[in-house]
């Protein structure tokens, strides 16, 4: 894999489960560990996460930003986790110079922390949190050629060592998840197996209309913002991807991970 200092980095996809994930440990959190040592350490990384949606895009620009638990109901041990990365001010200019170039609107929020979909995979491939971070929101209303028409906007900067990185879920349907089981329906199994060979056959017009094309699409994902970051990974790196991972959680949660160099 391309590392930060030989210049152009790849554009990644994550899938990063239930918030669980972190005290859970498995075939994921090993492969999020390995992946921020393959990667090299970025400049800064531009997060899409399934868990800040609006209207319009937002960039976020806190020079110290919080460490948001978006989630209710789990161990408090996840309530004490702290991820004290550095924001990325400046960067978030440049973000949102390069998307109203793009003519893609988008705001800057001073004061939005890390949300669940950012902090807990930056926790296991940056563990240190020395790597400089922000957010950029998902409008999951304008779907997948929006989200990846800001990936091609953010592609300059993969040239730059900057690490663009959508978070999601490879499939994400609460209601067929399986707790404590690790082996998917067959169902689940196709559409992972449909999605793998279409990222690497680069087939983008298939991936953007996977609710009609891929088997399963709509079981996969009842609806897509865990699957809508993938597409900003695509338009950042673009062309033909190659699947860095592919496991299962609770049965049906697809864990599977994606780079475009
Ligand atoms: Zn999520």
């Amino acid at each position: 894999m391309t590392s930060a200092s030989a210049g152009k980095l790849p554009a990644v996809f994550v899938s990063h489960g239930a918030p669980t994930l972190l005290l859970e440990g498995g075939p994921t959190v090993d492969f999020l560990q390995r992946l921020g040592d393959d990667l090299g350490r970025p400049k800064a990384v531009v997060c899409v996460s399934a868990h800040w949606e609006s209207d319009a895009a937002i960039v976020s620009a806190a020079e110290r930003p919080e460490t948001v638990h978006d989630f209710y109901g789990f161990p408090p041990a996840l309530y004490e986790m702290r991820y004290p990365a550095p924001g990325a001010p400046d960067l978030a200019e440049r973000v949102r110079a390069l998307l109203v170039d793009a003519g893609i609107s988008c705001a800057v929020d001073p004061a939005r922390g890390l949300d669940h979909g950012a902090w807990v995979p930056m926790k296991l491939m940056y563990p240190a949190a020395d790597v400089p971070v922000l957010q950029l929101s998902l409008q999951s209303h304008r779907g997948p050629a929006h989200q990846r028409a800001v990936g091609r906007a953010l592609a300059p900067l993969s040239r730059e060592g900057v690490l663009v990185l959508g978070s999601g879920s490879a499939i994400h349907n609460l209601r067929e998840l399986a707790w404590g089981r690790s082996e998917p329906a067959s169902w689940a199994r196709g559409f992972a197996d449909w999605l793998d060979r279409a990222v690497e056959a680069g087939a983008e017009d298939d991936l953007l209309h996977y609710r009609e094309r891929a088997p399963s699409g709509v079981r996969a994902h009842p609806t897509d913002e865990h699957f809508l970051p993938l597409f900003a990974a695509l338009g950042a790196g673009g062309g033909k991807g190659r699947r860095l991972h592919g496991a299962f959680s609770h049965g049906n949660l697809g864990m599977h991970a994606y780079a475009w160099a």
